[in-house]
């Protein structure tokens, strides 16, 4: 599960987020870049490569699509708090 505790700084306020890299779970973005090519209306790159929530999903089919990168992220980076 993503660490809620250690938010990326540039997700857009709301209930998804990605996880700063190297959190304390050791579960933070490793910038492999699949969130944000999947599904590039919701998640950005920062200077770095690891991925943040440029844009929060309202309907339920942009729910779908976030989800489906949240269960593809390979180290768990990607949360819903809502
Ligand atoms: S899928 Fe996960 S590890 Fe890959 S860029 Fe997105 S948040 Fe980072």
């Amino acid at each position: 599960m993503a660490n809620k505790n250690a938010k990326h700084k540039k997700n857009v306020p709301g209930p998804w987020f990605c996880t700063d890299p190297d959190d304390e779970n050791g579960e933070g973005c490793i910038a492999c870049n699949v969130c944000y090519t999947g599904a590039p209306d919701f998640f950005a790159e920062d200077d770095n490569g690891n991925a943040y929530i440029k844009r929060q999903p309202i309907s339920s089919s942009e729910k779908e699509i976030c989800q489906e990168q949240l269960e593809a992220c390979p180290v768990s980076a990607i949360g819903n708090d809502g």
